[in-house]
């Protein structure tokens, strides 16, 4: 690795045993920050996932949605290691279905994994970065937040959510040298999008102005740069990292 871009940075990223999250673990451990992140349940995926950062990295099986636990991990990691530099929010799932057969379990599901776990690592972090005056958020929202799509209402309405929570933390915690950026992929080739039926695997594609799916790789290359120096002076904003949706 030729640039490090974040050394000496403390990171805590949610979902880091598959997909997105993963690519977020290594290109952060590889850029020299020190890396934990948690995972729902898949053991090991999390094992996979620590061994590929050559057992560099620490692993937490949490529930993000889980409010006291999120305190609990900030606080102890700030205790470990005197200080926090950045939060990625990034564990989300999805319980698609059509509005007029959507279960109240399908839509309350949604709200605590994906928002309500933002608003927890989001608080929790803030106490700590508000003191050493400086810290940086970076929140995984979708095209979907921003278009919305037919069969994801629930997910669509947390994707949003993101926008708008990420903004006013922006807003809030700017004036102590702390960022809030969201990032909203398009169509990334992970587990989550895997099981799409081909036909509408075939529509996304098609309104792809590159032609092909994006890498997790991608998402964390933006991702380094939106937590490095050299995104100092970006906050409150949401990157789109889709191919040239249309
Ligand atoms: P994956 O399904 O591949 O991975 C999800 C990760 O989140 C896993 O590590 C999983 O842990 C973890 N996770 C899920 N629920 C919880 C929870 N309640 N508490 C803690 N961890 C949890 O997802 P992706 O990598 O595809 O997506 C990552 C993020 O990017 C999500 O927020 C998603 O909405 C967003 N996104 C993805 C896009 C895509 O095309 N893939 C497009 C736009 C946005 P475990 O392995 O234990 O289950």
């Amino acid at each position: 690795m030729a640039t490090r871009l974040l050394a000496n940075q403390i990171v805590l990223i949610t979902g880091g045993s598959r997909g997105i999250g993963r690519a977020f673990v290594q290109a952060f451990h590889a850029h020299g920050a020190t890396v934990t992140f948690t995972y729902a349940g898949n053991h090991a995926k999390a094992e996979e996932t620590v061994a590929l950062c050559g057992g560099e990295v620490k692993a937490i099986q949490a529930d993000a949605a889980d409010f006291g636990l999120a305190q609990q991990i900030v606080d102890q990691l700030v205790a470990t290691h005197g200080r926090l530099d950045c939060i990625v929010n990034n564990a989300g799932i999805t319980r698609d279905n059509l509005l007029l057969r959507m279960t109240e379990a399908q839509w309350d599901e949604i709200m605590d994994a994906n928002l309500k776990s933002v608003f927890n690592y989001t608080k929790a972090a803030a106490k700590h970065m508000l003191k050493q005056r400086g810290g940086c958020f970076i929140n995984l929202s979708s095209v979907v937040g921003v278009n919305g799509n037919a069969g994801q209402s629930n997910y669509a309405a947390t994707k949003a959510g993101i926008i708008g929570f990420t903004q006013s933390v922006a807003k809030e915690l700017g004036s102590r040298g702390i960022r809030a950026n969201a990032i909203a992929p398009g169509f990334i080739a992970t587990e989550m999008t895997e099981n799409l039926p081909e036909a509408e695997l075939a529509r996304w594609l098609q309104g792809i102005s590159l032609g092909r799916p994006g890498t997790a790789q991608e998402v964390a290359d933006l991702a380094v740069f939106l937590a490095s120096p050299m995104a100092s002076y970006i906050t409150g904003q949401t990157l789109v990292i889709d191919g040239g949706m249309q």
